[in-house]
């Protein structure tokens, strides 16, 4: 290793150096290398519709015409369509509703605007923006939790351009739309930005709290332009047109420049097989082989790119793995050259604006040549000045991969960014099928208001904002909201009345955007009493048994008691050479079935079933080797779940003639199923820990081998329905992530699931390649399936 010259190299410089260290591996980490080449920008001249002040505004801060997707999104929309722009990061969606909207608010004198963001940061951005332009009589103003008593007046009888979230509409707009009557009377656009993270069950409630913004509008008499910026996805205006009830045109080409991209894809090696003691047993065993970590893969690459003299951001998804990532990529560079390592550093998100600013300054100055961060940076900070960017670990969804390798790049200058493969049957896929990462998207958004637990909560208040009428369930979902209210009525809930469902109770229904009922399980530091956060109460039996270790930002904890009837689990901070795994005895049972194929010797349903699951105890492992400390019991009570799942069922007699034998089946089956949770996010955007499954050689409800995969929220978000609807491209390439992992009996990469309540005993890798191969032979001789809904 040679110290930085005054000389920096570029991208190119660093790709070479990392193609060098891939040859000289036995198998080469490099899987594929991708060349985007740079793109010219297209502009289209301004709408002619575009009010004057509003368009010499833009001029003047430098925009001298629209990019085409900008023009067309915004003529859509001044049309009155309802359209979604979904294009790539940096591509300036903004424009393509602020064009519009500021247009409507300069021509008619009483307009307004609304506009959603998913974050404060982004809404304050967006402010700023605007208030920029300086544009008479638009008196653009922020309200969220955070607005003063005294400026919410001024706001509701002044601004005309609204910036607030779902939450805020939620709980102060639309219960007091009375207040808000003028703003709604004359409300001509609602924007809704980065509408991609309005998903599961969240999505759903979003769903109905536009549904009922445009009740309470249509009150007043308008019915606004609905125009939503999304990242690119694999269906923007089927989303789109979810999420606010409407039809949604969608513009998808992107035509905005962007420099030369090189996008590198990156597999960790795997390590040779190592041995430990079973305690139970004390024979000798052979551990699972695992793969040199991405933590140290990516600190190695830091460190070579510093050596390059390449300004390099990493993207580490926890806190504590930023740190670890630092530390090491220091530790090497000062052992090559004494005093190298203070080039690089750590950042996350809790850091003071003031430290913030200074590395920013520094990376900029080139004085720091390396750093390593959580996704924090991903809204609202500026780095600019960056060549490369290392992502440790597939992000989760498109958006955040494209939003983080987007920070490379400077003025349009070349750019490398590298994935480094975590161990994650999705992140194998992956680097194995560039296609998934580089070609058309096939992940989509999933809602579904349509689940019970989110509409009769949200009819609720509905009708505590103003009765329901016959056309108002209409909006909400014609026959199941129709249905979904008698039963509140049933229950005592609504009342109803010749003229619709009223709600008679005093004070407002308690619902909480982001829960399908039940508390959440607050977790609280014992020694200080302070709220670290809290736990979906599904969730709470797996990771806040006594004895979990629990990781909160980064920072480890360690329940001390998890108590059910309080909802409270106590912690203190611990960090322990040891990670706990709970075990588990789940059950399914299929309550009703929505949809089927019958695919000769398989069948592929969709459906109601009910779960249940006992947290039995737990396991403690070593960290870094998986080595099994002990299993210890617990005494916790069975939870039970009604849901949304989409399970298929082979024929014994096709198992055995395509080779799996009886005895190999459990493990084939348990192997899928893991394979087939960890690629349902490449579909739909949700984490591997939205799901959960089962599989059996024989179940007693279809009477034959099963695997189910079901949402882990009551009454479904959408996951299950999605991979139903997409099932021979999900188990294609959940296959296809099995076979392509190079190692040999299963791995944390391929099969192994790090949430297995059975510990991943018994898997069987190559009975399920075998098993998947019969069910996507036996699906592909079937025409489409049918659609959902
Ligand atoms: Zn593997
Ligand atoms: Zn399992």
């Amino acid at each position: 290793m040679q110290g930085v010259t005054s000389t920096a190299f570029g991208p190119a410089e660093l790709l070479h150096r990392l193609q060098a260290r891939g040859t000289a591996a036995a198998v080469s980490p490099i899987t594929h290398v991708e060349r985007i080449p740079a793109r010219a920008g297209r502009t289209a001249s301004w709408p002619t519709w575009t009010e004057p002040t509003v368009r010499d505004a833009f001029v003047t801060q430098g925009i001298a015409e629209p990019w085409q997707h900008q023009a067309a999104a915004a003529s859509l929309a001044w049309e009155g369509t309802h359209v979604v722009l979904a294009t790539g990061t940096a591509s300036g969606k903004s424009l393509g509703y602020q064009l519009p909207a500021l247009s409507a608010l300069a021509r008619d004198p009483k307009a307004t605007v609304l506009y959603l963001s998913p974050t404060k940061a982004l809404a304050a951005d967006q402010l700023r923006g605007i208030a920029r332009l300086g544009l008479d009589d638009v008196r653009p103003a922020t309200y969220d939790g955070d607005t003063p008593r005294e400026e919410r007046d001024w706001i509701r009888q002044h601004s005309r351009f609204l910036l607030t979230n779902p939450d805020m509409l939620h709980h102060a707009l639309l219960p007091g739309h009375a207040r808000w009557g003028v703003f709604l009377r004359r409300l001509s656009y609602v924007v809704i930005d980065e509408c991609h993270t309005y998903r599961g069950v969240f999505g759903s409630h979003v769903a109905h709290v536009l549904r009922r913004l445009r009740r309470v509008a249509s009150r007043y008499g308008s019915s606004p332009t609905f125009v939503l910026a999304s990242a690119t996805s694999g269906d923007p205006a089927g989303t789109a047109a979810r999420l606010t009830g409407l039809p949604v045109r969608a513009v998808t080409e992107d035509t905005s420049p962007r420099g030369p991209v090189t996008f590198a894809l990156w597999e960790p090696p795997l390590l040779p097989p190592a041995s430990s003691t079973d305690p139970d047993t004390d024979f000798e065993v052979e551990l699972p082989p695992i793969r040199r970590s991405a933590l140290r893969e990516t600190s190695d690459l830091l460190a070579d790119a510093v050596v390059a003299g390449t300004r390099t951001l990493a993207f580490i998804r926890s806190r504590r793995g930023a740190e670890v990532v630092a530390t090491l990529t220091r530790r090497a560079l000062d052992e090559a050259v004494p005093g190298l390592g203070d080039r690089v550093a750590a950042y996350r998100a809790g850091y003071l604006r003031e430290d913030r600013r200074k590395i920013e300054r520094s990376l900029l100055s080139g004085e720091l040549l390396g750093l390593a961060s959580t996704n924090a940076l991903e809204l609202g900070v500026d780095l600019v000045g960056l060549d490369a960017v290392l992502i440790c670990g597939y992000p989760g969804t498109r958006a955040s991969l494209w939003q983080q390798a987007g920070r490379a790049g400077r003025a349009g200058g070349e750019a490398l960014a590298v994935l480094i493969a975590r161990d994650d049957p999705l992140d194998t896929y992956l680097v194995h099928h560039p296609e998934a990462v580089f070609g058309h998207p096939v992940e989509a958004t999933v809602l579904d208001p349509q689940n019970p637990y989110v509409l009769g909560p949200q009819l609720c208040c509905a009708a505590s904002e103003a009765p329901l009428t016959p056309a108002d369930l209409e909006l909400f979902g014609g026959e199941t909201a129709v249905a979904a209210a008698l039963g509140l009525v049933e229950q005592g809930v609504l009342r109803r009345r010749p003229s619709g469902f009223y709600w008679t109770h005093r004070g407002r229904p308690d619902v909480d955007l982001r829960g399908t009922g039940g508390s959440p399980v607050a977790v609280v530091e014992q020694a200080t009493g302070r709220l670290l956060g809290t736990v979906d109460p599904g969730s709470s039996h797996m990771m806040l048994h006594s004895g979990a270790v629990y990781l909160h930002q980064g920072v480890s904890y360690v329940v001390d008691d998890l108590d059910l009837e309080d909802g409270i689990a106590l912690v203190h901070p611990e960090e322990p050479d040891w990670t706990t795994h709970a075990r588990d005895v789940t059950n399914v049972s299929v309550v009703d079935v929505r949809s089927y194929v019958d695919a000769g010797p398989v069948g592929l349903f969709l459906g109601e079933v009910d779960v249940t699951g006992q947290v039995v105890s737990y396991q403690r492992r070593r960290i870094g080797s998986g080595e099994i400390i002990d299993t210890r019991p617990l005494d916790l009570p069975v939870r039970e779940l009604r849901t949304v799942a989409v399970w298929f069922t082979v024929s014994p007699d096709a198992l055995v003639a395509a080779g799996v034998e009886p005895a190999d089946l459990p493990g084939a089956l348990h192997a899928a199923e893991h394979a087939g949770i960890g690629l349902l996010p490449l579909m739909a955007t949700c984490d591997r820990w939205d799901i959960g499954g089962l599989s059996t050689a024989n179940h007693p409800d279809t009477e034959a081998p099963t695997v189910f995969v079901y949402d882990g929220h009551p009454g479904g978000a959408g996951f299950a329905e999605r991979a139903y609807g997409v099932a021979a491209e999900w188990l294609r390439a959940t296959r296809e992530a099995i076979s392509s992992c190079g190692c040999e009996t299963g791995c944390p990469s391929c099969v192994q699931s790090p949430k297995c309540g059975n510990g991943n005993n018994p898997l069987d890798k190559a009975g399920a390649v075998r098993v998947l191969d019969v069910v996507l032979a036996a699906l592909a001789d079937q025409p489409a399936i049918p659609s959902q809904k």
